[in-house]
């Protein structure tokens, strides 16, 4: 009976195994092909000025839908577009959906925030990222100071000296890097100071235990002063709930991104936030349940 346990034990591991390696070599070949069938969309999700309140920009997110494999998290597939190298035609069209949809929202609203795109460490290290930047913003015609690109931290790992110079070749003609995740990696606070970065994106797990008094607040405020004291800008993530908005606005953050003022929506359906160009903190704030 036990060896028999033992025999269904090991199948059904193997099984499960199994069905991971196909599942993932089915969306490997379905990645493949995604571009060519237009399955990829941008969601984007805006970010606020916590000072007034006025809209800072949005972060363009990619989703993708097969029709096979449903909708697919791009916690899911972009680790697998990055080890295949897809990544790179996937990022430039990103980039260049994105780029367009912030040209139409300046022709159409005047709109003269931010546009953030997510850019994976692969796309940098090719050797024409740069003028592919320059490509893009010459085809879609937009100011180079409105395009910001969130980097990540694990990028400076390795290829170190290359990658601060093509920062900084960006950087030199406007275009805006930021730091997304700060706090999930390899941070460290000190080297912070050397790195060619404008903004930094606080990860939302230090911004989740803020809602309440207590050390994670203390620990959170005190990585937003040091970071404000570096001269960067800050962007808290992840912001779900008043107290925390609450709580930013008295640490001195500069800005909230986040599903309480906002999930990520299509193009057509955040025209509005543009039109209204602000969030009202106060509905947020000055509660009785405070
Ligand atoms: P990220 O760049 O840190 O993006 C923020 C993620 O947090 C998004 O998840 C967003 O939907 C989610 N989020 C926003 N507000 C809240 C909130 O209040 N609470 C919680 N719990 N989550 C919130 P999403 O869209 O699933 O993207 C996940 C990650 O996939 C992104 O993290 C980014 O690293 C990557 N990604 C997304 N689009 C692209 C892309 O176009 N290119 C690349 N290279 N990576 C991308
Ligand atoms: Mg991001
Ligand atoms: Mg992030
Ligand atoms: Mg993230």
């Amino acid at each position: 009976k036990v060896k028999n346990m033992g025999k269904n034990s090991i199948s059904f591991f193997t099984q499960e195994m199994k069905e991971e390696f196909l599942r993932r070599i089915n969306i490997e070949k379905q990645l493949k092909r995604a571009l060519k069938h237009q399955e990829f969309k941008l969601l984007y999700q805006p970010q606020f000025e916590m000072k007034t309140g006025k809209i800072r920009g949005f972060e363009a997110l990619l989703r993708w839908f097969n029709p096979s494999l449903g909708f697919v998290s791009p916690v899911v597939f972009i680790p697998i577009a990055e080890e295949t190298g897809i990544i790179n035609d996937i990022g430039e069209w990103v980039l260049r959906e994105a780029c367009s949809q912030y040209k139409q929202w300046q022709e159409q609203y005047h709109f003269n925030g931010i546009i953030s795109v997510n850019i994976s460490p692969t796309q940098l290290k090719k050797q024409d990222f740069y003028h592919l930047v320059l490509k893009i913003l010459e085809e879609t015609g937009i100011p180079p100071g409105c395009l910001e690109l969130e980097i990540t931290e694990n990028l400076f790992i390795d290829a170190l000296d290359s990658t601060k110079e093509l920062l900084n070749e960006l950087i030199a003609i406007g275009v805006k890097i930021s730091l997304d995740d700060f706090g999930t990696g390899y941070s460290s606070l000190s080297y912070l100071k050397s790195l060619p970065i404008d903004t930094l994106k606080i990860d939302k797990s230090f911004i989740q235990n803020t809602s309440v008094k207590g050390v994670e607040q203390e620990i959170t405020s005190s990585v937003i002063e040091l970071v404000r004291k570096i001269g960067l800008e800050t962007i808290a993530e992840g912001v779900e709930d008043p107290q925390q908005i609450d709580f930013l606005y008295h640490a001195l953050c500069d800005n909230v991104q986040g599903f309480l003022t906002g999930r990520p929506k299509p193009a057509d359906e955040v025209a509005y936030i543009i039109k209204k160009g602000k969030v009202d903190f106060e509905q947020y704030m000055h509660r009785d349940d405070f």
